[in-house]
């Protein structure tokens, strides 16, 4: 892939051949504009300050909730897993988090380096 300028402004490098890694961009589904990854967390973690749900990713170490490019958004209070399913029976993780702000988030997920739906636990504020 050579280089090119993402739609955020900053310069996305060229990738050496045979790289296995990330893109080093992302391009947003519904505009279909370019954004390099800290602009793309950044925006995130923009949404996440209003979101009542996000998709995110359980890290591999199941201690953060990040985005598909690996930026921070939520730091994993606690998790659990339960088999659910009948018949074929599944294992699913309960995640517990709380984001920069102090909002606390829930969700559910396959497990550490998988997709994690994550909910607002509720609109109470901390005070400060
Ligand atoms: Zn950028």
């Amino acid at each position: 892939m050579n280089g090119f300028k993402a739609d955020c402004g900053h310069d996305i490098p060229a990738l050496p051949a045979g790289y296995a890694g990330g893109s080093g961009y992302a391009t947003w589904r519904d505009t279909g504009k370019t954004s390099c990854y800290p602009c793309t967390d950044d925006i995130a973690r923009a949404e996440l300050a209003t979101a009542k749900s996000f998709l995110g990713y359980l890290s591999s170490d199941s201690r953060t909730v990040t985005t598909w490019t690996g930026g921070h958004l939520a730091t994993v209070t606690s998790v659990h897993s339960a088999e659910v399913g009948f018949g074929y029976k599944t294992r699913r993780y309960y995640i517990r988090a709380v984001d920069a702000s102090g909002a606390e988030w829930y969700g559910t997920g396959q497990g550490a380096g998988m997709c994690a739906n994550m909910r607002r636990a509720n609109s109470r504020r901390k005070a400060r």
